[in-house]
């Protein structure tokens, strides 16, 4: 058998021509159109001397010529590295080199930062936008210009279905970055079980796409999964909440997905905006999305949020609130067709020993989603997949009807006094305060209790609340050795490039401040 994660737009663009793929800055492009762009730009790389297996890497926020070079390279035969929009020179370098790509796709915004990565590299860097006062010192070749010029490809070529299409950095909380590959006959199977009775999605739908493409959960919960449906997909280039709904209500957007911090961001912006629009449902995952949030959005948006989990190293859903099954608020619902999440022993590290229904462990998770592994990393590898169950890092539960519950990331939880915090149970207690925006929950470090729990608090558009009076109501409505001794009220939380809460730097922020 042959496959190819090209086949989604090819397939989509032949049984579907004229509905309507992209909407981006009030202009439509239709499937045959897109994928006739697609063709061109694929004739121009491999006039560039791309061919099946050659690493590309895509430094391209939200428009549309990160599809166009997606599947041009794919269509190739040859493998899509994204790189994150926020990484800087040294990093965009170390990525480049380690996934081995021998050829930069870069736009405008992300030029500079770009192109320094790739010369370090010792790769050329191909431009899609030049703004105009760059024109003359960029000395990129244009990937649009090249693509007028050159002979488009015909269609795409066959790959084996466990052959890499693409190489996800995960963002290296600790220690370099690491590459996930994915091979065809994950990303492919991904898309089909979740339009297949995971949820419903109609060539009719319009999704915001305002999670970014580089990262795993737009790569395939807004593109891939929009395209094989033949939905619309409405590009946001850079996310804020007020956008976001404007761009809803014009373009009458029916599905969204996104991480928690979008739908908090979404709540503030309809204080001031009175228009809604047609959604029909929400998908959340990457972050646990509060349930005062959830309940938020059915008020005031009128839907459904289906939660769901996931990793990059999981293509990435492995389970979810399916569509039409009993929604458990709290919970990341089943697993997924043909995917298998279990809890296993956290404390055994050299096998996996499975634990009974009910008991907390580690969420691990086996089946048709998983990466292939870690590139160039035996021994992150090994430490990874044990038996074919890959290991998470998440700790969590399932119920004797298999819905999953996280308790929260293995790295994140607090040891106070000798007692484990779970912050994501203290964030649910502070996200129910009428005031509160967003809340994040860390540890910092505590000369004799080893660490303290501290949280940092974001407030609604004219809420009101004082830091005295977030701690004392935490501390009614959770364990003595549960509550934050610390809030701090601030304007913004530091978001990583795919909207969620980078609590890392939180903790660097204020780490050995005097509680
Ligand atoms: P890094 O690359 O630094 O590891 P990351 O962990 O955010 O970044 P992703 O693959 O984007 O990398 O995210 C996977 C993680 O996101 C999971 O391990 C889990 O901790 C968290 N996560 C995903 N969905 C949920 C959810 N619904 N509830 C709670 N946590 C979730």
């Amino acid at each position: 058998a042959t496959m190819s994660v090209a086949s989604i737009l090819a397939e989509t663009a032949h049984r579907m021509p004229d509905n309507v793929a992209l909407i981006f800055a009030g202009q439509e492009i239709r499937y045959s159109e897109l994928w006739e762009q697609t063709r061109a730009y694929a004739g121009a790389l491999r006039e560039l001397g791309v061919g099946p297996g050659d690493k590309v890497a895509l430094m391209l926020p939200n428009i549309p010529d990160f599809p166009r070079s997606y599947y041009a390279v794919l269509a190739l035969g040859g493998v899509v590295v994204p790189i994150h929009a926020l990484l800087k020179a040294d990093e965009i370098a170390y990525v480049l080199r380690d996934s081995g790509a021998s050829l930069l796709i870069c736009a405008a915004p992300l030029l500079a930062e770009g192109a320094r990565g790739a010369a370090l590299a010792g790769i050329p860097t191909l431009s899609v936008l030049v703004p105009d006062e760059m024109y003359e010192q960029a000395p990129f070749p244009r990937l649009e210009e090249l693509a007028a010029a050159a002979e488009p490809v015909d269609t795409y070529v066959p790959r084996d279905p466990f052959d890499t299409a693409t190489i996800l950095y995960t963002s290296g909380t600790t220690g370099k970055p690491k590459g996930a590959e994915g091979c065809h006959f994950s990303l492919v199977e991904q898309v089909n079980v979740l339009l297949s009775g995971t949820l419903d999605l109609e060539p009719a739908d319009r999704i915001l796409g305002c999670l970014p493409l580089f990262h795993t959960f737009g790569q395939t919960c807004v593109m891939n999964m929009g395209f094989r449906a033949g939905a619309a997909v409405v590009l946001v280039p850079k996310f804020d909440g007020a956008t976001a709904l404007q761009l809803m209500n014009q373009h009458a957007c029916t599905v969204m997905t996104g991480v928690p911090t979008m739908y908090i961001a979404l709540l503030e912006a309809a204080k001031a905006n009175p228009d809604r629009p047609p959604l029909r449902y929400g998908m959340s995952g990457g972050a646990a999305i509060p349930v005062a949030v959830i309940e938020r959005m059915k008020e005031v948006y009128g839907i459904d949020v289906h939660e769901g989990y996931g990793l990059t190293e999981t293509s990435p859903v492995a389970s979810f609130n399916h569509r039409g099954r009993p929604t458990r608020v709290g919970t990341v619902g089943t697993p997924i067709w043909g995917v298998d999440v279990e809890i296993a022993d956290a404390e055994v590290d050299d096998r996996i020993r499975l634990l009974p229904r009910g008991e907390l462990g580690e969420i691990v998770v086996r089946g048709h989603n998983l990466m292939k592994g870690y590139l160039n990393l035996p021994e992150a590898n090994a430490e990874a997949v044990v038996d074919g169950w890959f290991r998470t890092g998440d700790l969590g539960t399932k119920s004797e009807d298999d819905y999953i519950t996280i308790v929260d990331r293995k790295k994140d939880m607090i040891v106070r006094n000798g007692y484990n915090v779970y912050p994501r149970e203290v964030e649910e207690v502070l996200s129910a305060h009428p005031a509160v925006a967003m809340v994040a929950v860390f540890g910092v470090t505590h000369e004799t209790h080893g660490q303290e729990i501290m949280a940092a608090v974001t407030l609604m558009p004219g809420g009101e609340a004082e830091a005295e009076e977030l701690i004392a109501y935490a501390q009614e409505r959770v364990a003595a050795y549960k509550f934050p001794r610390r809030v701090v009220i601030v304007e913004t939380l530091p978001l990583g490039p795919s909207g969620k809460v980078l609590k890392r730097e939180l903790v660097a922020r204020f780490d050995g401040d005097a509680i």
